[in-house]
């Protein structure tokens, strides 16, 4: 169970902007697409709720609701509008920018309301009600474009003023004001809340799909790479390499199962810092590695494996001296059948001698 308090919002909000600005996209897609839903079904019935206040208008008019009944049903257009087009924006900004404007286009039907009514000074409570859907609205906006679509807000009850002519604006000001300090407050609060989450929902993920002895991949980030159709070779190359520690069985009984964990480690971190960043390495089993390199022709994969090779059997910075084989094979388009085909060639390679990498040129 999590500490909560001063000191760790502190460090959750350096590490927060510490970030850069890829980075806090990344962060505000993952918080609206995790709460966009909620706040859009809490607008739509926000809107719908909106039309009840026909009852008080029906009160406050000497019973009738003929003079709003078109404000307040006008509603209904950009509701309608936003069930359409919200759907169809994937991007935070744009969902942010309709739920602002569907939020903004209720404040703007009430005052076009309050306009046929015969007593405005009950505007001061509809006024602040308001505020309970901006503070929902926080829930999937990033605090900065909360705050222009709150303020907004602000500028249309100044504005209205000029025909409305509220008797109590005084008032108005002074309980809405108050509310919009409050709920920016709550809103900057309530993200460095879902920042921390994101942070640990990240960790939970990396952690899924990381070996944590040989810090490669596992299998599970291959079945990803599988199932999202990531390994496509259109006119890119990819090689595919199926790589193997040499003997290590009898590292592991001669020098004990540590010393051989040690090699592994080693040869996991070599392997990360020598693959490009366009390449993925998994640990395919034991002391087996699946690498696939996007973007390669199978003469470079060779090339690149084959350096990689003459650093391990040189390296002096080892628990034990150990030297690795490995099979290379240009993709043909069929995962399991280029995998099998890597691992064949990765038994030539044993079976001619091993410290050397194969290449199958015929695959
Ligand atoms: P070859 O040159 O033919 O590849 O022979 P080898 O001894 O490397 O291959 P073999 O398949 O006989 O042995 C693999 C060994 O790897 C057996 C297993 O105990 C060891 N191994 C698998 N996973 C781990 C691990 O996580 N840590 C350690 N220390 N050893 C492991
Ligand atoms: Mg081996
Ligand atoms: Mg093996």
């Amino acid at each position: 169970m999590k500490n909560y308090n001063v000191m760790y919002i502190l460090e959750i909000y350096h590490i927060y902007k510490g970030m850069n600005c890829q980075e806090k996209c990344e962060f505000y897609q993952y918080k609206c697409d995790y709460y966009q839903f909620f706040v859009k079904l809490i607008l739509i019935l926000a809107s719908l709720a909106s039309l009840s206040y026909l009852v008080s208008d029906y009160q406050l008019n000497g019973n009738t609701i003929l003079p709003t009944l078109i404000p307040r049903t006008s509603i209904l257009i950009p509701m309608f509008l936003y069930i359409v087009l919200e759907p169809k924006l994937k991007s935070y900004k744009w969902k942010t920018f309709l739920n602002y404007l569907l939020l903004n286009m209720i404040v703007l039907a009430t005052i076009w309301s309050v306009y046929h009514l015969e007593i405005k000074t009950h505007f001061s409570e509809g006024a602040t009600i308001m505020n309970f859907i901006f503070l929902i609205c926080c829930l999937s906006a990033r605090p900065c474009f909360g705050a222009m679509g709150y303020g907004l807000f602000f500028a249309e009850i100044l504005v209205s003023h000029q025909f409305n002519h509220y008797e109590n604006l005084d008032v108005i000001l002074s309980l809405n004001v108050p509310c919009f300090a409050a709920i920016m407050l709550v809103h900057c609060i309530l993200n460095l809340g879902e920042f921390e989450r994101y942070l640990t929902s990240k960790k939970l993920e990396h952690a899924l799909i990381t070996d944590p002895l040989t810090t490669v991949y596992n299998r599970h980030r291959m079945n990803q790479l599988i199932k999202d159709n990531q390994i496509i070779s259109e006119e890119e190359m990819i090689s595919i390499i199926m790589l193997d520690i040499d003997y290590f069985k009898m590292v592991n009984d001669t020098y004990g199962h540590y010393v051989g964990d040690e090699v592994l480690h080693y040869l996991g971190r070599t392997l990360m810092k020598e693959i490009p960043e366009s390449g993925t390495v998994i640990r395919f089993g034991g002391e087996e590695f699946l690498i696939i390199m996007l973007g390669c022709p199978p003469e470079d994969a060779y090339k690149k494996i084959e350096e990689i090779r003459k650093k391990i059997a040189a390296a002096k910075d080892t628990s034990v001296e150990f030297h690795i084989s490995a099979g290379v094979v240009k993709y043909n388009g069929d995962f399991v059948k280029s995998v099998k085909a890597a691992d064949h060639a990765l038994y030539h390679a044993k079976e001619t001698g091993r410290n050397r990498v194969y290449w199958n040129r015929e695959f």
